[in-house]
């Protein structure tokens, strides 16, 4: 059962997306900033995303006939600009992840604007607009980036996971609609094994690693809810990982009932049922709290 579910257009049973986080080699050069320039080996697991990744993703969304979204630190954007074109040209949506995936929490609210709107203009150099949605590196959003988004009129925001379906979220500058996150769904813990960045996790098999998701899928599916997967493309985009993720996707779109949308589709689509009635989507009010709760 859900707590506010949301009416899915043209009959659709439930929502899914496949959402996959760009982050390439940032992730070394933002946690060794002296020496990850020169740690060949991460660099490589991580430009394997957008080199040999993404093109094979890529293909599999043309075929399918889907249109899907990805995120990308800015600093990616300008490091590999032949795959965001690639991207754009599938008609798909590239989403703000950061500059060079640096995590809010480390940095004064001075600073936090700073690569926000830097991002930004790799966005508008890249894209020739700005995104309309938002991930936070390693998820760590708060109040200043929330603050940010409404500024710059996005529309919305994807770190957070206090609900199974999208909801919105309430400031007293503005709305945005929050689609929802969660450990389950992120190929993270089960594939990624990265010591040099903090990360020593034992890696599944591709069909153990993905079980998860897919039955987080059927649940969804069942309750009629928004499934939402959070991938890497260096890590899920493997030979053997996304010949796994292919079946899967053919067989559930072969059902016929589900809704496959970049995530502005969807977040539109529950801005538009907000708009005909605020009941008709559950809300929470930012900020949760001003100050600590021991003070
Ligand atoms: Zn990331």
């Amino acid at each position: 059962m859900l707590h506010t579910p949301i009416k899915w257009p043209n009959g659709a049973k439930c929502a899914c997306a496949i959402t996959f986080d760009i982050d390439a080699d940032s992730l070394i050069h933002i946690a060794r900033p002296k020496d990850g320039h020169g740690r060949l080996y991460p660099i490589s697991m991580g430009k394997y995303g957008p080199i040999i990744a993404i093109p094979r993703i890529l293909e599999t969304y043309r075929r399918l006939e889907i249109k899907q979204s990805f995120f990308a630190p800015g600093w990616c954007m300008e490091e590999y600009p032949d795959t965001m074109d690639a991207i754009l040209a599938g008609g798909h949506e590239i989403g703000h992840h950061g500059y060079l995936h640096e995590d809010p929490m480390k940095h004064s609210a001075t600073e936090q604007r700073y690569w926000f709107e830097r991002a930004l203009d790799a966005h508008q150099k890249v894209t020739g607009r700005k995104p309309k949605g938002y991930r936070a590196p390693v998820y760590n959003i708060n109040q200043a980036v929330i603050d940010l988004m409404i500024e710059h009129e996005f529309s919305y925001e994807s770190s957070l996971m206090g609900d199974d379906v999208p909801y919105m979220l309430k400031t007293e500058k503005g709305n945005l609609v929050e689609l929802p996150v969660h450990w389950g769904t992120d190929d993270w813990p089960t594939f990624a094994h990265y010591e040099e960045i903090g990360y020593l996790m034992p890696v599944s098999a591709p069909s153990t690693g993905l079980q998860g998701f897919m039955e987080e899928f059927e649940a969804h599916y069942e309750a009629g809810g928004f499934c939402m997967a959070i991938w890497h493309p260096f890590l899920t985009g493997r030979l053997a990982r996304w010949r796994a993720v292919e079946k899967w996707l053919e067989s559930v779109m072969e059902r016929g009932d589900v809704w496959f949308a970049p995530l502005h589709e969807i977040a539109q689509h529950v801005h538009d049922q907000y708009d005909l009635d605020p009941n008709n989507v559950r809300s929470d009010e930012l900020p949760y709290y001003n100050k600590p709760v021991l003070l």
